[in-house]
């Protein structure tokens, strides 16, 4: 099957399983989201939404954050892990928001990027759902589902992104996003799958991929 015919069809069974995918970081608003994405690096989701209540109950904007000692912020945030990387890029990225773009998150990749802690996945997620920019984010598990279903033979998350957005249209990337991480959750676990049972690794995975896959 043709890389483009492929692409339709996952879609269709992505939209069949997840037609509306919600954001799995609760957030209110650009800045909350942003510290959202930051805290899940190397962390769950799940983790994550447990975390920034306690913390947007003391600062949830760049102005109180910037007024939080990094200690205090790295105690609120010390279960998602990497907690004084984590805490010093919070508070210097708050600052920085306040002295260079006026208290408002930006709306660029580049000024994102040049935020602590903030790469550019992080800036894709942001630019995405706080901003409806059309990006494709991928992580190791997007990057690894596009290898398996003949979407991309990048070597890497940053040549994985460009033959998703050569292969999709622009207006299903944010979509799609969504819907591969909830697919990821609810399909593939990390241990044990069945190729052969997979909604789509099924049909769009080569038969003797699956088969090596089987015999492990
Ligand atoms: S469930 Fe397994 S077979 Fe299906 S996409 Fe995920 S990893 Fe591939």
């Amino acid at each position: 099957m043709k890389r483009a015919d492929k692409a339709v069809r996952i879609a269709q069974v992505l939209d069949a399983h997840f037609p509306a995918p919600a954001i799995p970081l609760q957030h209110d608003d650009p800045f909350t989201l942003l510290v959202a994405v930051l805290l899940s690096a190397q962390c769950t989701d799940v983790r994550v939404n447990q975390v920034t209540p306690g913390l947007f109950a003391k600062a949830r904007t760049p102005q109180a954050m910037a007024t939080l000692p990094v200690p205090v912020i790295r105690e609120l945030i010390r279960p998602c892990g990497l907690s004084p990387q984590k805490a010093k890029a919070i508070a210097g990225l708050s600052r920085i928001l306040l002295d260079e773009h006026g208290g408002e998150v930006p709306h660029e990749a580049d000024a994102l990027e040049r935020l602590p802690g903030v790469g550019h996945k992080t800036a894709s997620v942001v630019l995405a759902q706080a901003f409806g920019v059309a990006t494709f984010p991928v992580d190791t598990h997007i990057h690894r589902c596009a290898a398996r279903w003949g979407l991309s033979t990048g070597r890497n998350v940053a040549q994985t992104e460009r033959d998703l957005m050569r292969t999709f249209p622009r207006e299903q990337w944010n979509k799609l996003h969504l819907q591969i991480i909830w697919f990821g959750r609810t399909f593939c676990p990390a241990l044990r799958h069945v190729p052969a049972a997979c909604p789509i690794c099924a049909w769009a995975m080569r038969k003797a991929r699956i088969a090596a896959k089987q015999r492990r």
